[in-house]
């Protein structure tokens, strides 16, 4: 099969470790017999730097032309300063979700075997989670107000809405996502206090009884917060709305040791789906040859599991990286001290050389 790939490097270390992750993408290429074609696409600060904003027109029809959608890192702090939207790297990436109705993130949080040792907590379980966030919905996106009363002086307010639609999107996406790893499924709401909470919570158990091979438990953010840090073995599949995945997708991550290594996918009901590493652009170790490429390439492997349905080819990424890091091979964010540490480029090859 032919696909094409848009190619979003952005900014600071975007380019270096987008570099690696296209390499090994044409690796897979070779040994499985499919070709790959890239669109290079000026998002993020440089596209300040070049065409006065961050999110250039024509953006998001360029990245419909493709299959999937390829994202280093955007932003830095020469960028960070400006109160003008189309001059702030942020912009780019709400407007892309929006534009690409990509409502679904899934945050994997595993922790690699080989890492084991990273895991700033006591587990014997292992750690092998994935959070479903909405991402285009709730309070991000709600009406925001700013205003003054003579009695409480300036008052600002962001609504937080969600309808039965937005609702039943994502969970049957969580329920689904379930059904194909460990068919446990916790939705996290606040229902105690959010009214948005009650409709959600009343929409997943209507869902419930379409999945009844899935486990099914809801649990309320704080708890939820609270259990990931006691016992994350405990959890599979979680599916929540905007604001709290955001939190505890970042939660999740911190817990398996490095950023570094972390993947995502940004999804909805068509075409193109957006893969990205978790973390950002890094400017602190830009341009020097440091950076972990292995969420990138792990971002790669996410896009052929879910936007080209290529199991196989994403499993041979993961055990490539799993075997490398096995053999002791580290960056030096994964590096214990007097470790040897190698650079991003010499990451990519031997991952590359595993294929
Ligand atoms: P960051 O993730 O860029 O960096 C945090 C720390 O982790 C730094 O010490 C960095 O060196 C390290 N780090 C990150 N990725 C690494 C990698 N692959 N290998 C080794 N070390 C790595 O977060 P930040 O410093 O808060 O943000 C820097 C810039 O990135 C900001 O402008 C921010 O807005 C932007 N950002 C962009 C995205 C995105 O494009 N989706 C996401 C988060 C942050």
């Amino acid at each position: 099969m032919n696909y094409k790939i848009a190619l979003i490097k952005g900014d600071g270390i975007g380019p270096e470790v987008v570099g690696e992750a296209v390499k090994v993408m044409d690796a897979i290429g070779e040994k499985f017999g499919h070709t790959f074609e890239y669109t290079d696409i000026l998002m993020g600060g440089r596209a300040i730097d070049e065409v006065g904003k961050s999110y250039p027109d024509g953006t998001a029809e360029k990245c419909k032309a493709c299959d999937a959608v390829l994202l280093g890192a955007v932003g830095g702090p020469k960028w960070g300063h400006s109160t003008d939207p189309d001059k702030r790297p942020e912009t780019a990436l709400l407007s892309i979700r929006k534009d690409l109705g990509l409502y679904a993130n899934l945050r994997p949080a595993a922790l690699r075997p080989a890492l084991a040792e990273s895991c700033p907590l006591k587990n014997d379980k292992g750690i092998d989670l994935m959070i479903v966030r909405e991402l285009t919905g709730g309070v991000y996106f709600g009406k925001k107000d700013r205003y003054t009363t003579e009695d409480r002086g300036e008052e600002a307010s962001d609504l937080m809405a969600y309808s039965e639609k937005e609702i039943e999107r994502i969970g049957r996406r969580g329920f689904e996502l379930a059904r194909l790893r460990g068919k446990k499924l916790v939705s996290v709401d606040k229902a105690n206090v959010l009214e948005t909470s009650r409709l959600w919570r009343q929409i997943m158990h209507k869902l419930g009884s379409e999945y009844p091979d899935v486990q099914y438990e809801d649990v309320l953010v704080d708890n939820a917060a609270m259990q990931l840090v006691k016992d994350p073995g405990q959890f599979d599949v979680v599916v929540t709305e905007n604001m709290f995945g955001d939190i505890l997708s970042d939660e999740a991550s911190m817990i398996t040791g490095s950023i570094g290594l972390l993947p995502s996918a940004s999804i909805g009901d068509t075409a193109p789906g957006l893969y990205e590493p978790i973390h950002g652009s890094a400017p602190d170790i830009a341009g020097q040859d440091k950076a972990n490429p292995i969420a990138t390439i792990l971002s790669v492997a996410m896009m052929f599991r879910y936007s080209f349905d290529l199991p196989t080819e994403a499993k041979a990424i993961e055990d490539a990286v799993d075997a490398v890091l096995n053999e002791g091979w580290r960056t030096a964010d994964i590096a214990k001290p007097g470790e040897e540490v190698i650079g991003t480029l010499k990451m990519g090859e031997l991952i590359r050389a595993k294929l």
